[in-house]
């Protein structure tokens, strides 16, 4: 039975490779490790050498072509077997040039978050004529009551610490207080400032905006209801779905009731900065409001259900973070399943099952965030044939849906709840829906979660590693050894790369630290440039950074690190 040589996968970003040099002719002997040919991509030469012993009975792929990842490159067999090259080749005719934009389409958007509004700016900038149609603020979520407002506030306490933390350098502050007014003020003017520059955005590319909700009447034609009680229907040539998420409620007896319990919407706008909070869950919101509110001196406890918190993170660095949280006074409850909230003098009771015990804690606020869903029930996909998963509408990489002419993006695909997605995401469809080719690759997308310090991560996670079987290779370095994070925090947190054993590609990078959300920049770059750790070894990196400690981690996955010894 003939074996296969296929084109290696060398990146995370790789789709195909150059067949650069045959060393092996058809009809040679190989023994497995022998050197079989030469590929290229745009940033990388390998060579790949044979997996079985034989003869290369046959070379699909001659010199100068450009085979997929995984496309077969020759089979190795004995010497009398015979392959149809035609039959067998999974060599893929290369994909048609973009058709021009289309100078008339009509295009409906529906939802104005970071997902809807890109969408609409990229499709108004191919030429089409294009309607926003938004039931609620322009901005969607991250404006209005997420990312921004989130960071905001963080970014408050973050300045609070600073000034508490300045005595170290010989700075005296003296009576500082917390105006919460003033805090809260300053969130809603950032707010405001960045909606009214998307309603710039959509008036400078002449976007109909239409103040409704939309949902469909057929497949080409949408139903909305304006805020101001009137109905219309619009056919148009082709529709974006990008309605996003709301926050989800779980079925603990106690919790609708409460009116303690809150949803980060709820949390981002206390009249007064509660004394007491108990988080439920240990996601990405549940770590980003406990940092802010424990700064202002909430005793905030946190519960997650699950072994690990931040469901998505290297588990490393976790483990680090969740240290660090708990030195600066957090309570945290990880395997605690919460059985049911009540009334309590203080605000509210939240019993849990905890190590085989039953616990209760006692705070003025409950912060629910345990997951969103999304919001997509009142479009009616089941009726116009969308394909969706409870909800979750289903999309190819062209962001594609099972309707022709509808394209859906972001939150409300369920998948990868992020606001950079959910953009990128949009230009794709846009792009797509005015007949040019674009395709949304997930590889580079960085994941950041501001604590404190900031955690963030792009590409494989070593548990990620781990389950995909492939050979990797790790590298750290502890920020202590690094002068700019020792004069920002303390030198508190470190960086991990995560490369391939054989080809030293980048596969992953996880960063604790300060900045670690801007300096994933750069990793997120190698990993869609398919860059090995000796590209980022390579270039030099200025003094004194941060960045520098990027460079380290990946001289430590070579044992070369300078700044720590190396085991
Ligand atoms: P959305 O932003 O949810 O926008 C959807 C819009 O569609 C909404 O305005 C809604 O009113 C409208 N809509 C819904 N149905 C209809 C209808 N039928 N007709 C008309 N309009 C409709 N992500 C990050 O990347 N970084 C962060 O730091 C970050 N922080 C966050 C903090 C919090 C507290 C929360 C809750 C989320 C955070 N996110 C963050 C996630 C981010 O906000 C979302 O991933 C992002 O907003 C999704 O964009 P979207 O356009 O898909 O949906
Ligand atoms: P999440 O999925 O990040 O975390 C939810 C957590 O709640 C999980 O760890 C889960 O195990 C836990 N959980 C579920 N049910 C529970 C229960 N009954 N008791 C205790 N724990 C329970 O969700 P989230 O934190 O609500 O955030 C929603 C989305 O918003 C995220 O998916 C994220 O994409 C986005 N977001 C991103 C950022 C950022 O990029 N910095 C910030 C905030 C939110």
């Amino acid at each position: 039975m003939a074996v296969e040589v296929k084109m290696p996968q060398l990146g995370l970003t790789m789709e195909e490779g150059t067949v650069s040099k045959w060393f092996k002719q058809e009809g040679d002997a190989v023994k497995v490790g022998d050197v079989l040919l030469e590929i290229t991509t745009d940033k990388l030469t390998s060579e790949v050498t044979a997996e079985a012993e034989g003869v290369l009975i046959q070379i699909v792929a001659q010199e100068g072509e450009d085979i997929p990842v995984k496309g077969v490159l020759a089979y190795i067999g004995d010497s009398d077997e015979k392959i149809d090259k035609k039959a067998d080749s999974p060599i893929q005719s290369p994909t048609p040039p973009p058709q021009k934009p289309m100078g008339e389409t009509t295009v409906a958007v529906i939802g104005g978050g970071p997902g809807g509004y890109v969408a609409a700016i990229r499709a108004a900038q191919l030429g089409a004529k294009v309607t926003l149609i938004e039931k609620n603020k322009l901005g969607g979520t991250c404006l209005n009551v997420g990312c921004i407002p989130t960071k905001a506030i963080l970014h408050a306490a973050e300045s609070l610490t600073q000034v508490q933390e300045m005595e170290e350098y010989g700075i005296h502050v003296e009576g500082t207080h917390v105006d919460w007014n003033k805090v809260q003020k300053k969130k809603t003017a950032i707010t405001e400032q960045l909606v009214s520059g998307v309603t710039g955005l959509m008036k400078a590319n002449k976007i109909q905006v239409m103040e409704g909700t939309a949902s469909f009447v057929s497949k080409d034609t949408l139903e909305i209801v304006k805020n101001d009680g009137t109905k219309e229907n619009a056919t148009f040539d082709k529709i974006i779905i990008a309605t996003g998420s709301v926050p989800a409620i779980p079925p603990i007896p106690g919790v609708k009731e409460n009116e303690n319990c809150v949803d980060s919407t709820g949390a981002l706008s206390f009249d007064t900065v509660p004394q007491s909070m108990i988080v439920i869950g240990g996601g990405v919101i549940g770590m980003e409001l406990a940092t802010a509110y424990a700064k202002f001196g909430t005793k905030v406890t946190l519960l997650e259900a699950m072994p690990k918190l931040l469901p998505l993170m290297d588990g490393e660095l976790t483990v680090q973070l969740r240290k660090m949280m708990e030195a600066k006074g957090i309570q945290i409850l990880t395997e605690a399943k919460v059985q049911s909230v009540e009334p309590a003098a203080v605000g509210a009771k939240v019993n849990v099952a905890f190590d085989g015990r039953a616990v209760a804690f006692e705070a003025e606020k409950v912060l629910v965030a345990v997951g969103r869903r999304t919001d997509t029930q009142a479009l009616n996909l089941d009726a116009v044939g969308i394909e969706n998963d409870r909800g979750r509408i289903s999309v190819n990489d062209k962001m594609e849906t099972s309707v022709e002419n509808v394209y859906a993006i972001g939150d409300c695909l369920g998948k990868v709840m992020l606001a950079h997605v959910a953009s990128v995401q949009g230009e794709v469809a846009a792009e797509n829906a005015l007949g040019h080719n674009a395709v949304y690759h997930g590889e580079t997308n960085p994941s950041c979660v501001y604590t404190d310090p900031e955690f963030a991560g792009v590409g494989f996670t070593e548990e990620k590693a781990k389950e995909s079987g492939i050979a990797y290779e790790v590298g750290k370095f502890p920020l202590i050894a690094n002068g700019k994070s020792l004069i920002m925090n303390g030198g508190i947190g470190s960086i991990k790369f995560i490369i391939g054993k054989e080809y030293k590609e980048v596969l992953g990078v996880h960063i604790l630290g300060p900045r670690a959300t801007d300096l994933i920049g750069e990793c997120a770059l190698a990993i869609g440039m398919e860059a090995t750790v000796e590209d980022i070894i390579a270039t030099i990196h200025a003094h004194p950074t941060v960045t520098e400690a990027i460079r380290e981690a990946a001289l430590a996955t070579e044992k070369k690190a300078i700044h720590i010894p190396n085991k």
